[in-house]
């Protein structure tokens, strides 16, 4: 590395940052118009989170990335609820559940100038219950006047609220400086640590397209080992289903076996509930009505599991139903709207006959085994260097920025960090990505590829 002119600690640095594990996931939870979103936005340092005055914007981007004193983790919005026929607790309730359930730590939001109310002390019952870490956010202190408002909330018993302005920044450093403490280095649900346990799926897709039916058709033909049903019905729970011989963690089946009817916000919830799946998930088996157009929403959903770098399979369901003009469009419609994961392994189902159940044990492993893929460092230089030689970057500005070395960062998903002597362009990144799978196959799993640049 160093006659290439890189220093040792910066390869290292690179190498380490690259191959970072999965992120802790840090939910924001409380009653609408607290300020969950403001504080969302000041802790991502963006203005992504939309922030509305009048409530009732439906959102279906739930998590995003953030950084604090050099540590990454992931936030959970969930600023963008409705209240709905359900009233106002159960839908905060409902609401936080799928939150909690996905996080790792939690910033509970109260308005200070508000005070604590009935539906604070519901939310406080379900962290109590979750035992969770919990950080208290007590928001809407501007000034110093109103820090006594923020001292009344020790009554949640929640421990010391932290003042907090999510609006002008006031307190929110301590604040995060506090969550760091409450959030643990990596997830509870590592993929590294759970050596032996049982692999885990998220089956997730739009509405109507069959999960709750094929779930059912697995559990009814195969054996359910251990039915983890909890104490009440609200509880999001996991089944252990053996499929092929070996048993799997299905994560969040009561989100899908339970008919929630809501006239509002359906669709965001329905975005919060996979989002938590597939935090929880090593694999998402997304599923795909194929008797119908490809969506806006199945994209999305494909892209929350790309995103979270989880292996992905695709499964098209209600199969029985599709005529030969249907599958032409079919084909079609894949070829462009999902593009982004022509890598995924695809079968083709039948949730209602049962028709090619038998291959998806098979294509999650496949998915599984590509997630899982590392390339030795010789190897992946020894392609890189052929790559390199018959293919190089185009020149630019008189020079010719080159990939120098590289090596594979990291694992679930594959990360690689490429060392290049300039610039290496996007369109040459996703070029060197096509032919990594090409050559090594990893088949089923996103990779990230990032480019360090000799100074
Ligand atoms: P959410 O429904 O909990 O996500 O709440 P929002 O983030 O959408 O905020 C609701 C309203 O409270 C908006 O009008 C915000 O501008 C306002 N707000 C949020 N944080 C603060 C704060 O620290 N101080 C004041 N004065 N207003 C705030
Ligand atoms: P979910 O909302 O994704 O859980 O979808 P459901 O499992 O509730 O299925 C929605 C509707 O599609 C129901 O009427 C099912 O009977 C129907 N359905 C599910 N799978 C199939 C299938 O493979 N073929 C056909 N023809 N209908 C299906």
């Amino acid at each position: 590395a160093a006659e290439e002119g890189f220093d040792v600690e910066d390869v290292e640095g690179a190498i380490e940052e690259a191959g970072h594990g999965p992120l802790p996931v840090l939910a924001v939870v409380g009653r609408p118009n607290v300020g969950k979103s403001t504080l969302v936005n000041r802790i991502i340092g963006r203005r992504e989170a939309v922030v509305e005055d009048k409530p009732g914007v439906t959102r279906d981007r739930v998590t995003y990335e953030a950084e604090w004193a050099g540590r990454r983790f992931k936030v959970v919005d969930t600023g963008g609820w409705e209240q709905d026929v359900l009233g106002i607790d159960a839908s905060v309730a409902a609401q936080a559940e799928y939150a909690i359930e996905a996080a790792d730590a939690v910033v509970f939001v109260v308005d200070a100038t508000v005070g604590a109310t009935d539906t604070d002390e519901a939310v406080v019952r379900l962290l109590r219950k979750a035992g969770k870490p919990v950080v208290l956010c007590a928001n809407k202190v501007d000034g110093p006047s109103a820090e006594a408002d923020a001292a009344m909330l020790w009554s949640l018993g929640l421990g010391e609220p932290h003042p907090v302005s999510a609006l002008h920044g006031r307190g929110t450093g301590d604040m995060l400086d506090a969550v760091l403490e409450a959030l643990p280095e990596a997830p509870a649900q590592s993929f590294g640590t759970a050596i032996g346990g049982p692999r885990r799926i998220a089956l997730i897709g739009r509405p109507n397209v069959g999960k709750s039916s094929l779930l059912n058709k697995v559990a009814n033909e195969e054996r359910v080992v251990v039915n983890e049903l909890a104490g009440t019905t609200r509880d999001p729970v996991d089944e252990l289903i053996e499929l092929g011989g070996v048993t799997w963690k299905f994560v969040d089946t009561a989100g899908i076996r339970k008919r929630v009817h809501l006239q509002q916000g359906a669709d965001y919830y329905a975005s919060l509930r996979t989002a938590a799946a597939v935090e929880k998930a090593e694999v998402a088996v997304i599923l795909i009505d194929a008797s119908e157009s490809i969506s806006v929403q199945d994209q999305r959903i494909v892209t929350m599991a790309v995103e979270a770098g989880r292996a992905v399979v695709l499964a098209y369901n209600k199969w029985d139903t599709l005529d030969e003009e249907r599958r032409y469009y079919l084909e079609r419609e894949i070829e462009t709207e999902l593009a982004q994961v022509a890598w995924a392994p695809r079968v083709n189902v039948s949730a209602r006959t049962g028709r090619h159940m038998e291959k998806l044990v098979p294509a999650i492993e496949t998915a599984l085994d590509g997630w899982e893929t590392r390339v030795p460092t010789g190897r992946l230089n020894a392609f890189l260097g052929e790559l390199i030689a018959a293919h190089p970057h185009p020149v630019r500005g008189g020079k010719q920025p080159r990939i120098l070395f590289g090596t594979q960062a990291g694992t679930k998903p594959p990360r690689f960090v490429l060392f290049a002597s300039g610039f290496i362009e996007h369109g040459y990144r996703r070029f060197v990505e096509r032919r990594l799978r090409e050559e090594f196959g990893f088949e089923g799993t996103p990779i990230h590829i990032s480019v360090r640049v000799r100074e």
